[in-house]
């Protein structure tokens, strides 16, 4: 592994990238394997605009073999029947694997959607392998329950794979989101088939290549790449597939339930989209860390991330000031080369996504003040990129105060009084995260008990950790990915009710 001072060196990254070996096959049955159609398609560098790679398109065809691959291995017990201690072991060795491939995963997810290799190598490749470490941990740390049933009977309650999980991710955290449902899924005992995003295959298929050689038995963790009208569909449909977990847009996630109703009735599991609100109470003492977080909140990934702070619910009376601090921030957010470890703001994951943030700008400067950005930009001549963009003056029924822009765009509306700060907040059809900034610590429960949210931070900005659920009410989904909670998901309660002979 390189050495933590390499991460500042701009050639370094360069060089890793061209160097990374880039996997292009779906994995099906414990072999890299072709689509049966010979289909490709192209994963795209969007801060380049080139191709990286000609990936395996399946479609339902690849999906019913990965799906019967998958339902093989569950059925013969090849993985749900090891020791615990054994398949911990195996996803203790897969994180082990992936430890040692950061610099290059990290790489790898850059040139895939634009990501910066800074967030990448020093975040979001670290929190995923982190996230595997916990679940494997928990595998032989999890009891069950014996129920309180009269002298002569024991009732044993327990909870056991569901057999074949689907997963269908999407692009802005691609080892993440492949992580964060394979690992639990995995733990628990199922055998997985995982439709990583069209814009983001890669490092899905690195992780599916690794897991086999950390000793996962073939044919339990599929991978098939391919698009989500065709691939994702055909999993959703699928007669055979228990279980399927989805994270993506809203619109997408009530397909999965349609696509249920109309075939076997498979648990769904959604973490969809959201608009979340930070509220800025006047009694704030430190300012200057609020402006901090809401700003990286917002810019983080270019602000394509689901629980992004991206409804800032500020008090009038602090209104014009924190918008400052907002702007002096802002400004040291240039857009640059995601491969440079010293930029700041990296690509749009791709041109069509851009131009959809693009007339977001379009409707809020018709419906509010523009304060910052605004504008879609190039590096170097090239590739998707959006300034850091803040509105003031924004109503709330605004186009961009009420739709996931899922980009760099703050939308700025104003309070007076604690009621209406709480009131805003929940004026959405979203629930996913929330923040409450306040020295008050009244108010501070006070207002978090009342958010409808599923994490509310608390002088904190949408934090993540691998112990705490995380997913949302209302049309941000259903279920929680992380924590002990995750396993709920890929399970089910079994009991066997033992009456002995006297
Ligand atoms: P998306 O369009 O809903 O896609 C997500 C996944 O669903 C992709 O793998 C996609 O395949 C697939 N898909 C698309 N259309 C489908 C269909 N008709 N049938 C079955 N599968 C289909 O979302 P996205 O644009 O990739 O990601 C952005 C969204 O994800 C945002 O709304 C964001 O809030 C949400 N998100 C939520 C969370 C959370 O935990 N709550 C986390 C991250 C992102 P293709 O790639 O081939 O289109
Ligand atoms: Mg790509």
């Amino acid at each position: 592994m390189a050495k933590i001072a390499d991460i500042e060196d701009r050639s370094y990254w360069h060089k890793t990238a061209k160097s990374v070996p880039l996997p292009t096959q779906a994995i099906i049955g414990g072999r890299q394997v072709d689509a049966r159609s010979g289909k490709r398609f192209a994963t795209i560098n969007p801060a380049t605009g080139e191709t990286l790679a000609d990936i395996v398109e399946g479609d339902a065809t690849d999906v019913d073999d990965a799906v019967t691959s998958a339902r093989r291995s569950f059925d013969a017990g090849h993985w749900r029947n090891q020791s615990p201690l054994a398949r911990k072991r195996v996803l203790l060795k897969l994180a082990e694997l992936l430890n040692a491939e950061q610099q290059q995963l990290a790489a790898m997810e850059s040139l895939d959607m634009g990501k910066l290799v800074r967030d990448a190598a020093g975040n979001d490749i670290p929190t995923a392998i982190n996230i595997l470490q916990w679940h494997a941990e928990e595998v032989d740390k999890t009891y069950d329950e014996v129920a309180p049933l009269p002298v002569g009977n024991v009732g044993l309650i327990r909870r056991v794979p569901l057999g074949v999980v689907g997963a269908v991710v999407p692009w802005n955290f691609p080892l993440n989101m492949a992580i964060w449902k394979c690992a639990p899924a995995l733990a628990a005992g199922n055998s997985v088939v995982l439709k990583p995003a069209e814009q983001s295959p890669l490092t899905a298929l690195r992780f599916a290549q690794l897991a086999l050689e950390a000793g996962l038995p073939e044919g339990v963790l599929n991978v098939v790449p391919g698009f989500g009208e065709t691939a994702g569909q055909a999993l959703g449909r699928h007669m055979d597939v228990d279980c399927l977990a989805f994270t993506g847009s809203t619109a997408v996630g009530k397909m999965f339930l349609r696509y249920a109703g109309d075939s076997n009735l498979k648990q769904v599991w959604l973490e969809c989209g959201g608009k979340s609100p930070v509220v800025v109470f006047e009694d704030c003492e430190d300012l200057e860390t609020a402006a901090d977080q809401v700003v990286s909140g917002i810019l983080y990934n270019q602000g394509q991330v689901c629980s992004a702070g991206s409804r800032l619910i500020v008090q009038d009376s602090i209104r014009a000031r924190f918008l400052d601090l907002l702007t002096e921030r802002m400004a040291q957010y240039r857009p640059g080369d995601p491969l440079d470890p010293q930029s700041r703001l990296g690509a749009m994951v791709e041109a069509k996504h851009a131009a959809n943030v693009m007339r977001y700008i379009e409707a809020g400067c018709r419906e509010a003040t523009l304060v910052a950005g605004g504008n879609a930009v190039t590096v170097n001549g090239r590739g998707s990129f959006i300034e850091p963009t803040i509105f003031s003056d924004v109503r709330p029924d605004a186009v961009i105060a009420r739709e996931e822009i899922f980009g760099p765009v703050l939308a700025v509306l104003g309070f007076a009084d604690e009621a209406e700060a709480i009131a805003l907040a929940n004026d959405s059809v979203y629930g996913l995260g929330a923040s409450v900034w306040t020295d008050n610590l009244s108010r501070a429960h006070r207002v978090s008990e009342q958010i409808v949210a599923g994490v509310v931070g608390v002088n904190v900005v949408d934090p993540v950790n691998p112990a705490i659920p995380f997913g949302g009410f209302r049309q941000s989904g259903s279920g929680r990915d992380l924590s002990r909670h995750a396993a709920e998901k890929y399970t089910a309660l079994k009991t066997t009710w033992i009456r002995f002979k006297n």
